[in-house]
């Protein structure tokens, strides 16, 4: 489903993904690990086209992210094409950064109703059903200030779930979470995984990447260390940069 090609980019002077190649199949769940600093949140913004990549393509579905191409020239997209693309991509964020003046219910309607012009008691049946998956069909009513940092970012799935994304990112989901609030998202997560969501999961919980991930590719650099299954990535890592930073997060 997604497919990155010696992607490149650079802030200033500084090449922050020095060629990132790799791929996601439709239905898998790609844990992508590494240091502070290493660019995964880099990358992850790349497939979104919050970033403008320097160099290499990323294409969803066969959609080149950001760019047109027409004989040989690349064009980057209008912002309405790019606006129609992120559509497609959820985001979730360290933060979750729900509206603060509307309820749960509608800040999972909202994106519906005003992006996609879906029917407003369709949205709202909709974001009901949504809450309900990610446990918090009683909490419809309550405003964000009102939730635990779990149930707001419980919500922020179901929101991001709400547009009927494609493609799900996940950047660093649980690491703003007090430890006891964890287990709770992480069980979303692997709920959404089990039933065929295509996801990007940026996590130190190695447990969840080892559980619910396909595939794990480790990081540092900017560069793509490792990458391949859970149990050869994380049980038997070969690099010695993988092997120190999992002993430093296990
Ligand atoms: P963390 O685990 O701390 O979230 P990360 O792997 O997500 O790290 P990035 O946030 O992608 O790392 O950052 C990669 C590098 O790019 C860092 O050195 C960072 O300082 C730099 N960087 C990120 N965003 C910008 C920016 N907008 N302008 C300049 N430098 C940036
Ligand atoms: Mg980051």
């Amino acid at each position: 489903l997604l497919v990155a090609s010696n992607v490149r980019k650079h802030y200033g002077g500084v090449e922050v993904l020095k060629g990132i190649s790799l791929t996601v199949n439709s239905g898998e769940v790609m844990c992508l690990l590494g240091p502070s600093g290493s660019g995964k949140s880099t990358f992850l913004r790349c497939i979104n086209h919050l970033e403008r990549i320097d160099g290499g393509r990323i294409s969803v579905a066969g959609d080149l992210i950001g760019y047109a191409q027409r004989q040989d020239k690349i064009f980057e997209m209008s912002p309405r094409e790019v606006a129609r693309q992120r559509r497609g991509i959820g985001m979730v964020f360290q933060r979750f950064n729900l509206f603060p003046h509307m309820t749960a219910l509608e800040n999972i309607w909202a994106a519906p109703v005003g992006v996609k012009r879906v029917p407003k008691a369709e949205a709202i049946e909709r974001g009901k059903e949504l809450l309900d998956r990610v446990g918090l069909a009683h909490l419809a009513k309550a405003y964000p200030a009102q939730l635990s940092g779990g149930q707001q970012q419980r919500v922020a799935i179901a929101r991001a779930l709400a547009m009927d994304p494609q493609l799900l990112l996940f950047d660093e989901p649980t690491s703003a979470l007090d430890p006891e609030l964890v287990g709770d998202v992480l069980d979303v997560m692997r709920t959404l995984a089990a039933d065929g969501m295509t996801m990007i999961v940026v996590t130190h919980e190695i447990g969840f990447a080892r559980g619910a991930g396909d595939s794990v590719v480790f990081m540092d650099g900017g560069v793509v260390v490792e990458s391949g299954a859970p149990e050869d990535v994380l049980d038997n890592p070969q690099n010695p940069r993988t092997i120190s930073f999992l002993e430093s997060v296990m």
